[in-house]
């Protein structure tokens, strides 16, 4: 997931809270100026919603499990107003939710940062189900809860993940992250490197650990995929 406070330049709060806020149901704007019909059929979202697909293209992802969806998805946190901007399902859909003000450089790094999750949730569910010796332990056996958690995140928005873990122990790699402590630190992080990435390109400063752990689980994802 990705969100964003609706006013600018102010810190996000708990993201946990946050994640549990999408599973109930979201709160929508009191006084819409449009319905989600007429959001759906305006040029301005027919527009984004080809350039959506295009990019989900490029990314080499299916296009029909990429969605515009018409509906904002805000909600109040510690008196602040939020806005989702994107969320991804485990079923492999993505949504993104409409914002006029969303440009196409946000859209694509709001996809690249979804897309992640999903590579993430697919190398995850591989290395949950082979056995404590099998090849994926061996291979992230590096990236122990301590490691990663002296680097914490490379953006606010991780960071966050990180201030608002709740487990009684660090985050590990490939746990559930969610019903453990509350927040994804570890999941969240590698979708930023992602974005960061794609945003600024291949030679952006990142932290190398957190890069490296990145390059690794797209390259057992491709594996995976039989790629
Ligand atoms: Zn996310």
């Amino acid at each position: 997931m990705e969100a964003r406070p609706r006013r600018e330049g102010q810190e996000l709060g708990a993201l946990a809270f946050v994640r549990r806020w999408f599973g109930a149901a979201p709160r929508t704007d009191p006084a819409p100026a449009q319905t989600a019909s007429e959001i759906k059929n305006s040029p301005d979202f027919l527009k984004k919603q080809q350039r959506l697909a295009a990019l989900a293209r490029e990314f080499g992802y299916d296009a029909d499990k990429v969605t515009l969806s018409p509906q904002t998805k805000t909600f109040d946190y510690l008196g602040q107003s939020f806005t989702s901007e994107g969320q991804s399902f485990s079923d492999g859909r993505i949504e993104i939710y409409f914002d006029p003000q969303m440009s196409d450089a946000r859209l694509g790094c709001c996809l690249a940062h979804e897309l992640q999750h999903m590579r993430y949730f697919a190398v995850r569910d591989a290395y949950r189900a082979e056995p404590a010796d099998g090849p994926l332990h061996r291979r992230f056996a590096k990236y122990a809860p301590e490691a990663l958690a002296a680097q914490r995140g490379v953006s606010n928005y991780s960071n966050e993940h990180w201030d608002t873990w709740k487990g009684d122990a660090r985050p590990k790699l490939f746990s559930m992250e969610l019903e453990e402590g509350e927040s994804e630190p570890i999941n969240e992080t590698i979708a930023e490197v992602a974005k960061a990435l794609y945003n600024w390109g291949p030679d952006v400063r990142i932290n190398p650990l957190w890069r490296e752990l990145h390059d690794a689980i797209n390259e057992e994802y491709a594996a995976l995929r039989g790629g």
